[in-house]
């Protein structure tokens, strides 16, 4: 779930950095998370359907295409989540969106150019088990007759262990399913109380062990620290039950309180939220257990199993980050489909409608639901790799990025010693590669690359 509930964990995998204090220090700077370069809020209604039908219809097909479908309904709203979804009860706004979503699907599969292949499918949300077995199957009907698959194409799909059974997973499996991703964020009842998501031990155990007999052999967890009256006794004993479940690989988000942005948010107590101190704390408890048990740090906030494709691509200097968050998947081109959801091209980015209302409304004009995007200038090519090789490796060669983007690599040092004498501790130049120190140092680094960024913009989370 890529939303703002995330802060970051603490820490970058060289383990060298002491980096808490800077954290501390660092920790009312607020920085965007950079899952995309620009980010989200820069987006301006200057992109539209007409120009995001000629990225799609221009799109290199020589190499496999992402899909992203987003599901914008959950049976439950729980009140730590800021991504955009709805509740709903019933079925009826689920099966107005799928009618849509079908003609949507036609649309896109109709402008791509000849020859184009899926090479990875995500269904995020919200939450896309919230689909019953027959209009999964439904949808991958719809899937598989407008795109071509890649043999080996991965497909992978937010669980909400709650609301999935054995027929859903049945019919995912039958979509392509290759990889599970399961917001687990704390078992503690306490806190599962305090943020409004209840999930017993027993349902998450189920749907990890349905999977796997079912020959998914890739799993996600999501976990979170920094929430309501988490302390080091219960995130420890939430660790040991994960461990015990053995995830491929977790992502580990600090919670963001942002009440002004996420209303659901204001029902959280906020005298039980642990302060920056024990945030800081519980983070480190996390990575330690997650470390010792085996796991490798990937990018600032994830954690694998050396086999693991992430964790292969951390060590290769391949790791990509994209508005999932990180990720092994190197397709140029990725599309959105559904309500909010983003696109991403060489040329630009172009984002759906957000309201499911609104988005319905352009497809029913026979149209691409586009609402807004960004046309990518060379400044911001140049930007956003050095964003994102900082992001996924805690260092950019700022001379090879240069030389990769025709810059002037001069130019690229003066920025980064401007930023390293305005930040005390916030990372060094080591001849030509600018190293971070810590995700503190990491976001922060990254947003003075940033020629949009605006300090103190309340949107942005914390840098720790
Ligand atoms: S079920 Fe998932 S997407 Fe829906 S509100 Fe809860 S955490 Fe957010």
């Amino acid at each position: 779930l890529i939303c703002i509930k995330a802060a970051g964990a603490s820490g970058w995998q060289d383990g060298v950095m002491k980096h808490d204090a800077l954290s501390l220090a660092l920790r009312d700077a607020r920085v965007p998370r950079y899952t995309s370069y620009p980010p989200a809020n820069r987006f301006t209604d200057k992109v539209g359907a007409p120009q995001a039908a000629s990225w799609i219809a221009r799109a290199d097909v020589s190499a496999p295409l992402s899909l992203y479908l987003h599901v914008p309904f959950c049976r439950r709203l729980c009140w730590f989540c800021a991504c955009r979804t709805q509740g709903t009860r019933t079925d009826a706004p689920i099966d107005r969106y799928l009618a849509h979503l079908r003609d949507e699907i036609a649309l896109v599969a109709d402008l791509l150019p000849p020859g184009a292949r899926i090479g990875r499918l995500h269904l995020g949300g919200g939450t896309p088990t919230i689909l019953s077995p027959d209009r999964i199957a439904a949808l991958a009907s719809w899937l598989r007759a407008a795109f071509t698959f890649a043999p080996d194409a991965e497909v992978s799909v937010e669980i909400d262990p709650c609301d999935c059974d054995a027929e859903r997973l049945d019919a995912l499996v039958a979509l392509g399913l290759t990889r599970v991703s399961i917001g687990v964020q704390d078992f503690d009842v306490k806190v599962q109380e305090a943020i409004g998501r209840r999930q017993d031990v027993a349902a998450t155990r189920a749907v990890v062990q349905d999977a796997r007999e079912r020959g998914v052999d890739s799993v996600n967890f999501d976990l979170v620290y920094g929430l309501p009256w988490q302390d080091a006794q219960s995130l420890s004993a939430t660790l040991d039950t994960v461990l015990d479940l053995r995830p491929d690989r977790l992502a580990l988000f600090g919670y963001a309180h942002v009440p002004w942005m996420a209303r659901r948010q204001r029902v959280i107590p906020e005298a039980a939220l642990p302060g920056p101190e024990a945030r800081l704390a519980l983070a480190a408890l996390a990575r330690e257990r997650l470390l010792a048990a085996g796991y490798v740090a990937v990018g600032i906030d994830h954690f694998a199993r050396p086999e693991d494709a992430l964790a292969q691509a951390a060590a290769a200097g391949t790791l990509r980050r994209n508005f999932q968050g990180y990720t092994a998947d190197d397709a140029e081109t990725l599309i959105g489909l559904g309500p909010s959801a983003i696109s991403s091209f060489r040329q630009g980015i172009a984002q759906n409608a957000s309201a499911t209302g609104d988005w319905q409304d352009r497809i029913a004009e026979g149209g691409l639901a586009t609402a807004r995007g960004h046309v990518l200038s060379p400044m911001d090519r140049l930007a956003g790799t050095i964003i994102e090789r900082l992001m996924c490796d805690g260092a950019v060669d700022l001379a090879a990025v240069a030389a990769g983007q025709g810059a002037d690599p001069g130019e690229l040092a003066r920025r980064a010693e401007r930023a390293l004498a305005d930040l005390p501790g916030v990372g060094a130049l080591e001849g030509a590669v600018l190293r971070a120190n810590g995700t503190a140092g990491v976001r922060l680094l990254a947003a003075c690359f940033d020629p949009g960024y605006e300090p103190g913009a309340t949107q942005y989370s914390q840098a720790s």
